[in-house]
């Protein structure tokens, strides 16, 4: 396998997280990313991997063919896991990511469904390469009704085209689809209601790779696992999908030191996620 981020891509990173040290140094908090010029011209060189395309040094990525043990778009989960769904049927026999968002967008099956203003399904590739799975929508996110559309959001995106992708070439969402109140961490009894549509959306994109952001999603797929610090970085099965956990944007921003640690995870999904089977 080639090494597939160019040193100029290191160098990017390397130098947002030497502008973001700078900047918390001074006693920055929070740092809003998305209208950067500079990493956005940096982004669009004409010598940098176009957007939509990976780099250079990547292989062609395949078509994506699904394994075929894993659970057909139709056919009932094979997971075992239980669900905590109320009312509402299982979502087991809904065939298309399309449908799944339909049937639950007027959701109601936790408490966090009464504060939102939109539910933030997931967006991105139905039959992606690389599926993101955050912790839960924030006030951008609830506002525009789609997921890592604030500071956090604008930092992934970034990632994102630094592995030459976009963000239509991956799948991103988040363990609850609405909006926790005051941005506090979802409570067990709303990821258990959420997760039958976590469950399926993973089922139908039936992606090559799961990236895990921060501890929620962790243990949602590894309840046993001891914390994003500890397990980042390293690759595990969930039923037929291979994870990977790393950091989630929002630490980040808070600990911009950790930023190479982090894209040396995005390194190796790319890795994973691209590679000839
Ligand atoms: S968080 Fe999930 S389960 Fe709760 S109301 Fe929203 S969509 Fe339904």
């Amino acid at each position: 396998m080639a090494d597939l981020p160019s040193n100029e891509w290191m160098e990017l990173l390397e130098a947002l997280q030497r502008r973001l040290a700078a900047l918390a140094a001074d006693g920055m908090r929070w740092l809003n990313v998305a209208p950067d010029p500079a990493m956005a011209a940096a982004v669009e060189q004409d010598s940098l991997p176009s957007q939509g395309a990976p780099p250079d040094t990547v292989a062609t990525p395949p078509a994506h063919t699904p394994a075929a043990k894993r659970p057909r778009p139709g056919e009932p989960a094979q997971l075992g896991i239980a669900m905590a769904e109320g009312a509402r049927p299982h979502p087991a026999s809904i065939a298309t990511i399309d449908s799944l968002h339909d049937h639950y967008r007027d959701c109601l099956n936790c408490k966090l469904g009464a504060g939102r203003t939109n539910l933030v399904f997931g967006t991105g590739n139905d039959h992606p390469r690389l599926m993101f799975i955050g912790e839960g929508p924030g006030a951008e996110e609830d506002a525009q009704g789609l997921p890592f559309v604030g500071r956090a959001g604008a930092l992934l995106t970034d990632l994102i085209k630094a592995m030459g992708l976009t963000r239509a070439d991956v799948y991103i969402t988040n363990v609850v689809k609405c909006r926790p109140p005051e941005n506090r961490t979802p409570q067990p009894d709303e990821i258990a209601s959420c997760r039958p549509i976590l469950q399926r959306q993973i089922e139908l994109l039936d992606p090559a790779l799961i990236v895990t952001l921060g501890n929620a999603p962790l243990k949602v797929l590894k309840p046993s696992a001891a914390g994003i610090t500890r397990e980042r970085g390293v690759q595990f099965m969930y039923a037929d999908w291979p994870v990977l956990p790393t950091f989630h944007p929002a630490y980040l921003l808070r600990n911009p030191a950790a930023i190479a640690t982090c894209w040396a995870d995005f390194r190796h999904a790319m890795e994973l996620a691209y590679r000839q089977t």
